[in-house]
């Protein structure tokens, strides 16, 4: 793609391309510096893939393209978050069905138990599992090898294996250990899903976040509006955070990503009884069921709205969600990177703008960083 000369005019408008939370953020630092920003996006909604809607027929908030759950340990990110809309307590507890059981994750003292059927306090699990783990794995190079390391072959065989080999469509063995990394494992009974202090949902969900962080008078939102390279006549700066392939028109191939498929169904009262079932079975198409009115356990409905969840290669024209980095993948996108980085005033951020899998916190830190950086430098920055 190609674009005009940028407009070097003080405080020429900004184009942020994407409405999800790293461009309604950089948008929103940017404009209360006094720089006017026009903000893009080809979908008829903000907040990307956080994007939340009541479901018309149980009135449940929805999460469209699957959950989302809030957390950090950055005290600045929760203070910024929590500026914008109110946040309800929600602690987010997943549970699992393993060959006819179901049993909590992440594997925390009561799995361990109610797994291998003992009764054992934090230090006697600890040496136990010791002695499962295969300890001839000092750097564990893939995301199996560090399953059999941490918690040894029987626990990775029955909540790991399968689920991974569905959610990403290939043998563990292939996987990069980081991803597995992303779940603790505990010795205690504490089953919440994530370690970090701060914790909650938006009260009147994602969309009426973003809506709020972009809701600024310098601020300009086109929905329904693909890029077009006269967007940008005019214009400083852009900031993409769409595909980094899409914006070269995937011109040295496509970056692999898994879509998800969602179907729904509603019943009557309460379907699973918590927010996330997952399915480790490999014979079960499906890798979880979301209940989604347990995200939100201060409202009362009758109904209830559930997704079956279904992973699959991204295809061209499906939405992205999981940047697959494996080798392949990774050397398109240095090639990408390099390509990226000889653009002058084009910027890429955000999980898609930089291929990469980050949680909200990390997205809404790293636009924050990168608008602090565009001011302190007057209006440039490097592009990548
Ligand atoms: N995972 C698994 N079994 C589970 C849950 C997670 O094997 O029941 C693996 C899977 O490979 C997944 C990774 O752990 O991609 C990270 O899980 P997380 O819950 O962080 O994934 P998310 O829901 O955020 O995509």
């Amino acid at each position: 793609m190609t674009r005009p000369a940028p407009n070097t005019a003080p405080n020429a408008p900004v184009l942020v391309v994407g409405a999800g939370l790293s461009g309604a953020v950089l948008a929103r630092e940017l404009a209360e510096a006094g720089w006017p920003c026009h903000v893009i996006d080809a979908r008829p909604h903000v907040g990307g893939n956080c994007h939340t809607a009541r479901d018309p027929e149980t009135g449940v908030m929805v999460h469209t393209y699957g959950p989302h759950i809030f957390h950090t340990g950055d005290a600045a990110t929760w203070a910024y978050v929590t500026r914008f809309a109110r946040f309800r307590r929600y602690t987010h507890r997943v549970k699992t069905t393993s060959r006819g059981a179901v049993y909590g994750l992440p594997i925390n003292l009561h799995t361990i138990n109610q797994f291998y059927g003992k009764t054992l306090r934090p230090t006697e699990a600890e040496a136990f599992l010791a002695t499962q783990a295969d300890t001839s794995i000092t750097a564990p190079r893939n995301f199996e090898e560090q399953a059999l390391r941490f918690v040894g072959r029987d626990l990775y065989e029955a909540f790991f294996k399968g689920y991974t080999q569905k959610q990403w469509g290939c043998a563990p063995r292939e996987l990069p250990a980081a991803i597995l990394q992303r779940l603790p494992l505990r010795f205690t009974y504490d089953d919440s899903y994530f370690n970090h202090p701060y914790q909650g949902m938006p009260e009147d969900g994602y969309t009426a976040l973003t809506q709020a962080i972009l809701a600024h008078p310098a601020i300009r939102v086109s929905l329904n509006t693909t890029y077009t390279p006269d967007l940008a006549d005019g214009a400083r700066h852009i900031f993409w955070t769409g595909a980094l392939d899409g914006y070269f028109d995937y011109a040295l191939g496509r970056l692999g990503y898994r879509t998800l498929e969602f179907e729904r169904f509603t019943a009557t009262g309460d379907y699973q009884g918590c927010a996330v079932m997952n399915y480790a079975d490999a014979d079960i198409p499906y890798t979880r069921i979301t209940e989604h009115k347990h995200f939100a356990p201060w409202e009362r409905h009758a109904k209830t709205t559930c997704y079956r969840e279904y992973s699959r290669a991204a295809a061209p024209g499906d939405i992205p969600f999981y940047p697959i980095r494996l080798v392949a993948e990774q050397a398109l996108l240095k090639r990408y990177v390099a390509r990226a980085k000889t653009l002058e005033n084009v910027s890429f951020i955000g999980r898609l703008g930089t291929y990469r899998y980050l949680d909200m916190d990390v997205t809404i830190r790293e636009a924050r960083a990168a608008a602090a950086q565009f001011l302190a430098q007057g209006g440039t920055l490097a592009p990548f």
